[in-house]
């Protein structure tokens, strides 16, 4: 825990469910720990503790860069989220969060969804992204990335002009989904690889998109590459194959190692810092707590066009790594609020209308 400097993490087993989970606060800075839960079978207890801790410090970064008055936390449930009892487990779940006392919010990841989250609320408060308040976060998303990706192109072409680019997208489910559909209308060529063939299959038939094997989504000859599946996959190996001059996704933790990032920035790729790129899900369930309307939601998440270029000139103009310039920017807020703000608040409590007060 010290690693990161995180400040919490709880482990809970029920066995009357077969419930496992982790929560991991990373930081309460700058307001109580918002971060999804992640439902997935890891091959280890270990695995998932990596991923819990990587994950919740990633998001006090992208609370921090995005501007919003939260902590960074996420949560993982082991186990086999096709065959394992939703309700029992999520439930379980909720039990989990409920006992943080407010020091962390949940909402829906990888392996969840809304409909989760209803389970989940049955047990707390402490659960943003429901049916009825703001929803699917995963479009909103992928508006974000789509900017994101705008402001790369403007960087790197001098026109953000998506036309005729080809756009390899690694994932199309929610997230990817949405942003092959943004592409789309705006005249990208889309290359995508999934492992659910369902879901390959309907963007092919929607938007005209080439289908290939997930294993030669990193070396395909596209402009810019979109990850928007799971970490760690800008790594030694696809470092060796990748040929874009962009990467632009909405998957958390893209970089395996800092190094990677390192690699990308010496061969002259544009990286969009993934936690800077892929924050318009946390800002659209930050609505639910802030009382914005949907479209202020949007309105905010335009503006990760701006903060990307602007990472993206710090970087070009201090000769770092713009995975570094992020980091940086996130940092110097922590800071700032730790020096100036007093004694943050680091639990909110919600009413049951589910507006934050
Ligand atoms: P999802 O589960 O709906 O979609 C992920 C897709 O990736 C699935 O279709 C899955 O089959 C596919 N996939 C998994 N491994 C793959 C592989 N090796 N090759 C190709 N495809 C593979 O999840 P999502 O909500 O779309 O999230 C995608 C990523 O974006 C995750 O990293 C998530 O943490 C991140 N993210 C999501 C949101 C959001 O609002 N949903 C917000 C911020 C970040």
């Amino acid at each position: 825990m010290s690693v990161d400097q995180h400040e919490q993490v709880s482990f809970v087993y029920d066995p009357d469910t077969g419930y496992r989970g982790i929560i991991a606060i990373h930081s309460t800075i700058l307001g109580p720990a918002l971060g999804g839960t992640r439902f997935w079978n890891y091959a280890s207890e270990d695995e998932a503790l990596t991923d819990v801790l990587r994950l919740s410090r990633g998001m006090t970064y992208k609370a921090a860069i995005a501007g919003l008055d939260l902590g960074g936390g996420k949560s993982v449930i082991v186990g086999d989220n096709k065959t394992m009892d939703r309700e029992r487990i999520l439930r379980a779940h909720g039990r989990h969060v409920e006992a943080m006392g407010g020091r962390y919010i949940t909402a829906e990841d990888v392996g969840t969804s809304m409909s989760d989250m209803e389970f989940v609320r049955q047990e707390t408060d402490h659960v943003v992204g429901l049916k009825g308040r703001s929803g699917d976060p995963s479009p909103v998303t992928a508006f974000g990335v789509y900017r994101g990706m705008k402001a790369c192109a403007q960087f790197r072409y001098g026109d953000d002009s998506l036309v005729g680019k080809i756009v390899a997208v690694q994932g199309v489910g929610h997230v990817g989904y949405c942003l092959c559909k943004l592409l789309h209308e705006e005249g990208a060529t889309l290359v995508v690889a999934d492992i659910d063939h369902e879901k390959v299959d309907r963007v092919v038939k929607e938007f005209g998109a080439k289908a290939i094997r997930d294993d030669e989504i990193y070396g395909v000859a596209a402009d810019i590459f979109a990850p928007c599946a799971l970490g760690a996959v800008i790594n030694d190996d696809s470092l060796k194959v990748l040929k874009v001059d962009i990467v632009a996704g909405g998957a958390n933790n893209q970089l395996a190692e800092d190094r990677h990032g390192d690699a990308l920035d010496a061969r002259g790729v544009i990286y969009a810092p993934d936690y800077v790129n892929n924050g318009g899900g946390l800002i659209n369930v930050n609505a639910e707590l802030a009382g914005w309307t949907l479209e202020q939601a949007h309105q905010k998440t335009s503006e990760i066009y701006g903060t990307v270029l602007g990472v993206l000139e710090i970087a070009r103009d201090e000769g770092i790594p713009s995975y570094r310039a992020a980091r940086r920017l996130a940092r110097r807020r922590l800071e700032d609020v730790k020096q100036k703000a007093g004694t943050p608040r680091k639990s909110r409590k919600l009413v049951k209308s589910g507006r934050g007060v």
